[in-house]
């Protein structure tokens, strides 16, 4: 998983997670958004609580979760894409999820390629 922009972690409640650098915008200092490969969506958490149960996990560990964290960083591109085209908010500021049809970043107010593909059709 080397050369990756993000880190692939594991946290012994959480599962496999992924910290990415360019998802922390719009949290607070103490806070800390990580994405969770079991929901497949960002969450943010309190950074020294969530902080001390996480660790690099074992290496079959995070090879179980290879094709949702390649799901991840075919959504993610090379940098995310900077705005939601349903709200315009910036993806690094808000808890997105990947989508599992299209494999795009879904927004949280309901956008991903399927949603934008549906409306080109109607
Ligand atoms: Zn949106
Ligand atoms: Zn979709």
């Amino acid at each position: 998983m080397s050369g990756d922009p993000f880190q692939v972690r594991f946290h012994s409640k959480l599962g496999v997670v992924i910290y990415d650098p360019l998802a922390q915008m719009g949290i607070a200092k103490d806070q800390l958004r990580l994405f969770k490969i079991s929901s497949m969506s960002m969450t943010s958490f309190r950074r020294d609580i969530v902080s001390k149960d996480l660790g690099a996990g074992e290496p079959d560990v995070i090879q179980e979760s290879a094709n949702a964290v390649d799901a991840y960083r075919a959504a993610r591109g090379n940098k995310l894409k900077p705005y939601c085209t349903g709200c315009r908010r910036h993806f690094g500021s808000v808890d997105f999820s990947v989508c599992t049809d299209c494999n795009a970043v879904r927004c949280t107010c309901g956008t991903c390629n399927c949603v934008a593909r549906k409306r080109k059709a109607a």
